[in-house]
């Protein structure tokens, strides 16, 4: 039987398949499209993806064909300068067209041997009264049985639909259209155009050579109203009606490469897992892209959850594991929500709005308040809460040096790993799950710390007994 099928060929379950198959998951990603959209929506990772990129060896794919960037205060459209001391030793993002992002992914993917089976559409699943597994249907009547379902499929996901999770949050209120496209303008009217518009209109932008395409602009533009259903795209005559209603000009547009239209509906999950099916990326949850945190938040669910799925499918899984993946990441989530609700708030047309912005632009320019703000949209700022103990408890650790080599070189495998100053400490009885390291790093003040495949500190000391009643709650029983 496969172990796990992952329904959605996107971001996240792409990266999920990758985790999975470190510890040889049989895996199958079911993708409705036979192709992939191509459509630029998330434009890039923000530092704590590319810590996760760097995490598993991928960080040299996405360099070479990313730019960095250093915008700081990515809050509510308000740019500022990066701030310093920000907790990574990755202090950038990187500008990487999803479609790129998901190519980089597929790759790997395929390479660690997960299958990908383009053009299957899940219809239906069903877990009742089939204790060992999850039967999925397929748009063709077929059917397949796995141990595991992953609904990786989306904001209006299937598997979250037929599980009958709730979805509670808020509508959309706004709309706004999106397209790349080439116009006869010229390039500086453009973007004299957008300055002016801009003044009043922040959900208003046009970016020249998009995703390195000459003379291809990606233009924003707010759509009239709230449609019944955003699937339909819009066609360029309502775009460029748009346009001359909101800027005075189409700018010429013409040739469009693709068009779409999105909403600031807000709404997460309620449960991240039911039985034997799991929720993860857009399934679990959705706000407007404000702050491009989504395609962030999905890479990021699935790295929490690829591991303890691993380890229920090899059955060494402790008692909760599994159920860590929502107690851990729904709050995740929920955090993110409030602070896109928050940025569209800032984004407001009317006085209150306004003033608003103007205050908390000024805000911004306090250091601790940047950097506070760039932590939380990066997400590197994320600490799980694993009870009362060391400052580092929960969190994810920087990437450090070491007297040989560096942290992040010996997580490439996805094993958990005990980082080790003294030489005294040992995981004996976990070797086949953790990794033990003897090294020295002038940039931990700490004697050792145990990590979890995902990188975060599930225990820092230097004390054996206490290392030996931290290592089961992660990572089951000793080997006899
Ligand atoms: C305008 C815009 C700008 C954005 N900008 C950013 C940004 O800058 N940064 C950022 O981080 N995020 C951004 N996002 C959000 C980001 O695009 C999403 O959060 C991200 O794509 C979510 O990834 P996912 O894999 O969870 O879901 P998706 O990317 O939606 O992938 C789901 C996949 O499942 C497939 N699928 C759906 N139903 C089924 C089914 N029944 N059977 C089989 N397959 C199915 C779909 O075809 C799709 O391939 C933006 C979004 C928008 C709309």
């Amino acid at each position: 039987m496969i172990d796990v099928i992952v329904v959605g060929g996107g971001p996240t379950g792409l990266t999920l398949a990758c985790e999975l198959r470190l510890h040889g998951v049989r895996v199958v990603v079911l993708e409705r499209l036979t192709e992939p959209t191509g459509q630029s929506r998330g434009r890039g990772l923000h530092a704590r993806s590319v810590e996760l990129m760097d995490q598993r060896g991928l960080l040299d794919r996405f360099l070479a064909v990313s730019e960095k960037f250093q915008a700081g205060g990515l809050f509510g459209g308000i740019v500022k300068p990066w701030p310093d001391r920000l907790d990574t030793a990755h202090p950038y993002g990187l500008a990487t067209p999803q479609p790129v992002t998901e190519r980089l992914l597929e790759e790997r993917a395929r390479e660690l041997g997960a299958e990908i089976r383009r053009g299957c559409e899940v219809t239906g699943l069903s877990q009742a009264d089939e204790g060992d597994g999850v039967t999925v249907e397929l748009a063709d009547g077929t059917h397949l049985r796995s141990r595991y379902v992953v609904g990786c499929d989306g904001g209006r996901s299937t598997v979250r639909k037929r599980l009958g999770v709730g979805f509670p949050g808020e509508p959309a209120k706004v709309e706004t259209l999106l397209g790349d496209m080439e116009v006869t303008e010229d390039p500086a009217t453009v973007a004299a155009v957008v300055e002016e518009v801009r003044r009043t209109q922040l959900r208003f932008g046009a970016i020249p050579d998009v995703d390195g395409h000459e003379g291809v602009y990606r233009i924003i533009v707010p759509a009239e109203g709230v449609s019944e259903d955003r699937t339909s795209a819009p066609t360029l005559d309502e775009f460029t009606r748009r346009l001359r209603a909101v800027a005075g000009t189409d700018f010429g547009a013409h040739s469009p490469r693709w068009l779409s239209r999105f909403g600031d509906a807000t709404r997460q999950a309620e449960r991240y897992r039911v039985g034997r099916v799991l929720l993860a990326g857009d399934a679990a949850h959705i706000h407007p892209p404000t702050g491009g945190q989504g395609l962030n938040l999905g890479v990021q669910d699935a790295f929490n959850l690829g591991w303890k799925l691993a380890a229920a499918v090899a059955g060494w899984a402790p008692e909760g594991l599994l159920d860590s993946y929502h107690t851990e990441r729904h709050p995740v989530g929920a955090r993110v929500l409030d602070n896109t609700r928050a940025q569209i708030t800032l984004l407001g047309t009317d006085p209150g709005a306004t003033a608003l912005r103007e205050l908390f632009s000024k805000l911004m320019d306090f250091e601790e308040v940047n950097r506070y703000v760039t932590g939380m949209i990066t997400a590197v700022e994320v600490r799980y809460d694993f009870g009362e103990g060391h400052e580092l408890l929960g969190r994810r650790l920087r990437d450090v040096k070491l007297k040989r080599g560096r942290l992040y070189e010996l997580m490439h495998g996805g094993r958990g790993l005990l980082l080790d100053r003294t030489g005294r400490l040992s995981v004996a009885g976990w070797a086949d799950r953790v990794d033990h390291v003897v090294d020295v790093s002038e940039e931990l003040d700490v004697p050792a710390v145990l990590l979890r495949p995902d990188g975060h500190v599930a225990w820092a000391g230097e004390d054996q007994g206490e290392l030996l009643s931290r290592l089961p709650r992660w990572f089951g029983a000793a080997a006899a």
